[in-house]
């Protein structure tokens, strides 16, 4: 299920957005660049098998993508932006029509005031190794 979110609006300062006269919630208006509209993610199944982790450690070989363990679920999450952020502005270009996902991502819940909040966030190839050697799923 892809696990994006939000309630989209920004802008670069608060005097952006009261210029403008958008409605943008004080937190997205100090959230540069937009975080939640630079990426989504996938929940992809637990890894069981010497086999499955090769698989995700391939994922981790490509750019743009990071794999994170949160209450014992796994996804992969791929950093690209979104085509209707606006990169000036940093205002959503279809706030009125944006998709569901979007309309349910909650600012309370949001990536704002944390790192994600994941247990565990693998960036890179040698993130996941080392995290594997660590439990000992390989040597
Ligand atoms: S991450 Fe949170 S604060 Fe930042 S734009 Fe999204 S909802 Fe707003
Ligand atoms: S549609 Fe708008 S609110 Fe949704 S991710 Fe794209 S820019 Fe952000």
């Amino acid at each position: 299920m892809p696990r994006i979110k939000t309630e989209k609006t920004r802008v670069k300062r608060k005097s952006d957005r009261l210029m403008r006269g958008v409605p943008v919630h004080p937190k997205c208006a100090r959230c540069l660049p937009a975080k939640c509209c630079r990426y989504f993610s996938l929940e992809i199944d637990r890894p069981t098998s010497k086999r499955d982790y090769d698989d995700l450690l391939w994922f981790l070989a490509h750019g743009n993508v990071s794999i994170y363990l949160t209450d014992s679920s796994w996804f992969l999450m791929v950093h690209n932006d979104c085509v209707f952020l606006n990169q000036k502005t940093n205002l959503c270009k279809i706030y009125e029509t944006r998709p569901q996902m979007c309309m349910e991502h909650s600012v309370d819940e949001c990536e704002f005031d944390s790192d994600y909040g994941f247990d565990e966030h693998f960036k890179s190839y040698d993130d996941l190794m080392r995290w594997m050697k660590r439990k000992k799923i390989i040597r």
